[in-house]
């Protein structure tokens, strides 16, 4: 067989072959079968020194056409696998966005996190700041700075957990107050809301964990005539348009004088009926004018500044909006509760 044959066999073999390559391997193995040193093509072409100087252009030219085939065919049949293992890729990978999502339900705000927010608000709005505090506190900042010495008999009905004889879980967030008025100057214009403490066993309105807001304001000449005004405000705001409210004097030791503020019933306006029962009225929060004694111990003169405080029962607050009669569901974290507000 001549060489010019062998070069028409070569060339129809690879022809053959290349056609079913299915993988980029197969291609480079080809090449080298045909192209390589040792190839098929290169040993054809060692044969070259026999032939005659008439035939030699000719036989190279024609080998170097198979070569070009060769190499073009092999760069086009890398691209078309390439190009196909993309298109498989990509199948495999695809969304079908026809097809049912997965439903995620939406929480909502917790009820009491919701009057917090209310809260936050309404304050805001009349020009507070929102205070933080501890809720791990000092002896000295949930008592005694709040007239509380030691023994006072007022303890014992806020006793709480101790983590140290110094150290507890704060019982109100009027500890605040104090590190409000340690660290800054007067004018102060704060709330505070929070997470209390007391060691009490939990019924349908107790709870050894609830929440608080602090309202604290001191500045010159401030009076029991500002707080009242700045309470009727919050009644209104919390218990509609009509809310009336009413002081009845009371003791706190931090405040003189203190007050309970009952608001008129939201349920019966104040003829009396079973929410209030038969009253009326109904009591929602404690206040009074910042003692003298409880500015002094943070640096503030009495004789030019004086100031209010109000403590407002969260939960309590929660439970007349929503007409929650058990408190505890406000902590037990039953969806069927918490999705209806
Ligand atoms: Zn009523």
């Amino acid at each position: 067989m001549g060489i010019r044959e062998s070069l028409d066999q070569i060339r129809q073999k690879f022809d053959e072959t290349v056609n079913g390559a299915a993988v980029l391997q197969q291609l480079e193995d080809l090449r080298v079968a045909f192209l390589g040193k040792k190839g098929e093509l290169t040993g054809v072409l060692r044969g070259m020194g026999s032939l005659t100087a008439e035939e030699r252009p000719a036989i190279g030219q024609k080998a170097n056409e198979i070569r070009a085939h060769m190499e073009q065919k092999l760069a086009e049949k890398v691209e078309e696998l390439k190009k196909k293992a993309q298109e498989e890729k990509l199948k495999k990978e695809a969304v079908d966005v026809t097809m049912p999502g997965t439903v995620r339900e939406k929480g909502a705000l917790h009820p009491i996190n919701q009057i917090i927010d209310e809260m936050k608000e309404l304050f805001i709005g009349m020009g507070y700041t929102v205070a933080d505090g501890p809720e791990i506190e000092y002896d000295y900042y949930n008592f005694e700075a709040l007239n509380l010495p030691e023994g006072h008999p007022a303890r014992d009905t806020q006793d709480t957990f101790y983590i140290t004889d110094k150290m507890l879980l704060r019982t109100q967030t009027s500890s605040v107050q104090i590190h409000v008025m340690e660290h800054n100057k007067p004018p102060f214009r704060i709330i505070a809301p929070g997470k209390v403490y007391r060691a009490d066993n939990m019924d349908a309105t107790h709870s050894p964990i609830f929440h608080q807001i602090e309202g604290l304001v001191v500045d010159k000449g401030v009076t029991m005539g500002d707080l009242k005004g700045t309470l009727e405000v919050y009644a209104k705001y919390m218990f509609g348009e009509d809310t009336k409210i009413r002081l009845r004097p009371h003791h706190f030791p931090f405040t003189e004088p203190s007050a309970e503020v009952d608001v008129s019933c939201w349920a019966c306006g104040g003829k009396g009926c079973r929410v209030c029962k038969g009253e009326g009225w109904i009591e929602v929060l404690g206040c009074g004018m910042v003692h003298p004694d409880v500015l002094r111990r943070c640096n503030i003169d009495p004789a030019v500044y004086s100031g209010f405080a109000f403590g407002i029962g969260v939960e309590r607050t929660a439970m007349a909006r929503f007409g929650v009669t058990d408190l505890r569901q406000f902590f037990e974290g039953d969806a069927r509760f918490l999705g209806q507000f």
